[in-house]
């Protein structure tokens, strides 16, 4: 096996918790690094530090998976996926009907593997060489622990290519012939985890979800960038007065659609095919206000260079945001970005409320559900920021 010895300032990195070893980061390496085996990883003196997974086609040349000497094997993967789902049943009380994320990729110690379940259905996406490696292991250990009807792959993410890998959308397990269904805290979702974002629904915006249900009751709601109505249907469902959701998929709104009507406010909802920054501007022109509005965007910045340009495009539909406000409205902003840094999201507010000639207060700052945890050594994994605004007195 082919050993990886730090430089100072990889040994800084990983010492301090984090599990990636960049090319950079390396000072020498000890005998052949094969794509996508198990490599160790040494400090300056030789002294172990991890075994990690290694792809020398990526950016992240390793990415370790244990601090420990163990090879990644059938029965670590098990004791990991194991401990994984426990920790989302037994703690947080999550389960499929619900919709879960049961596995968070470096999160949970399995570097490059996510596991959803909606329902009946069970999605995986392998998103390094070694886990693809692995994936009948995978699909054999998943199927014990979770007996599920059906179990499909959505590996077709750009985060593949740097990998050396192709997409992959595949129905390994059982059939599936259409959109599957969850119930979120009583709310129904339609789900089609094959055709849909992601592996078909956000699951990362249930704790905001739950949130806007608390303040929706009597509300007048938008819900830009509304995908397949998550928020809209949400705050619908507690009590909304009108909501509008807006999108530019045509099938996200049919599901939406669909949504509405599965959970009996599809009179209370509508939803427009339209690009947000255009129809923010019409609305901001016929003078249109909202008591409640979720901005939840894709991400704007998909990489460090790029973050000027998203700058520009997260502060356009926040100030027009603003503008459409009502006076005690609630503004819930996010943004999925790691690029684009809290601070740096905190003062694009700040600025375009300047420039509407307002002030804010920040009611609460959110982020990722719990089932998607954060590992405070790798800022990386903290990905969606929610900050929840009002405006202030003059
Ligand atoms: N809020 C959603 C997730 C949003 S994902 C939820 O909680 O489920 C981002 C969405 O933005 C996608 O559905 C995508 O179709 C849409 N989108 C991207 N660019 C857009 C644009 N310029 N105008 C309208 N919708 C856009």
């Amino acid at each position: 096996m082919a050993t990886l010895v730090l430089n100072a300032q990889g040994e800084a990195r990983v010492k301090g918790g984090h599990p990636w070893v960049m090319a950079r980061d390396v000072a020498k390496i000890r005998g052949q690094v094969h794509d996508g085996d198990v490599v160790a990883v040494a400090d300056r003196r030789g002294g172990h530090l991890g075994m990690a997974i290694a792809n020398t086609r990526s950016r992240i040349l390793a990415r370790i998976y244990t601090r420990d000497q163990r090879p990644l094997d059938r029965s670590l993967l098990a004791e990991r996926l194991q401990k994984a789902i426990a920790y989302r049943k037994d703690l947080l009380g999550l389960g499929p009907e619900g919709g879960v994320r049961w596995v968070f990729s470096e999160s949970d110690g399995l570097p490059g593997l996510i596991v959803d379940q909606y329902g009946p259905c069970v999605v995986l996406q392998l998103l390094t060489l070694a886990m693809d490696q692995r994936r009948q292991i995978l699909l054999e250990v998943l199927d014990e622990l979770l007996s599920p009807e059906i179990i499909c792959e959505r590996s077709d993410v750009p985060a593949r290519q740097a990998e050396g890998l192709p997409e992959v959308r595949q129905v390994w397990k059982g059939e599936l012939a259409g959109p599957v269904e969850i119930i979120e805290s009583g709310v129904h979702y339609l789900v089609d985890p094959l055709g849909g974002q992601k592996t078909g629904f956000f699951l990362d915006q249930r704790d905001n979800r739950l949130l806007l249900r608390s303040v929706s009751s009597g509300k007048r709601v938008l819900d830009a960038f509304c995908y397949t109505g998550g928020f809209a249907v949400a705050a619908a469902a507690a009590g909304a007065r009108e909501v509008l959701g807006i999108d530019s998929s045509g099938p996200a709104l049919e599901l939406a659609q669909a949504n509405a009507r599965r959970n009996g406010v599809a009179d209370r909802c509508q939803f427009v095919d339209a690009d947000v920054f255009e129809k923010l501007r019409e609305l901001e022109a016929a003078g249109s206000r909202f008591d409640l509005i979720v901005l939840d965007p894709p991400a704007f910045a998909k990489s460090r260079e790029s973050v000027k340009s998203a700058y520009r495009g997260y502060k356009e539909i926040n100030l027009r945001s603003m503008r459409l406000l009502a006076p005690v409205g609630v503004l819930v902003t996010c943004s999925c970005s790691h690029h684009m840094t809290e601070e740096l999201f905190q003062q694009m507010l700040n600025e375009a409320a300047r420039d509407c000639g307002l002030r804010l207060r920040l009611l609460r700052k959110t982020t990722q559900a719990l089932d998607h945890p954060i590992l405070l050594g790798m800022p990386e994994s903290q990905y969606l920021k929610c900050f929840w605004v009002t405006i202030a007195e003059e």
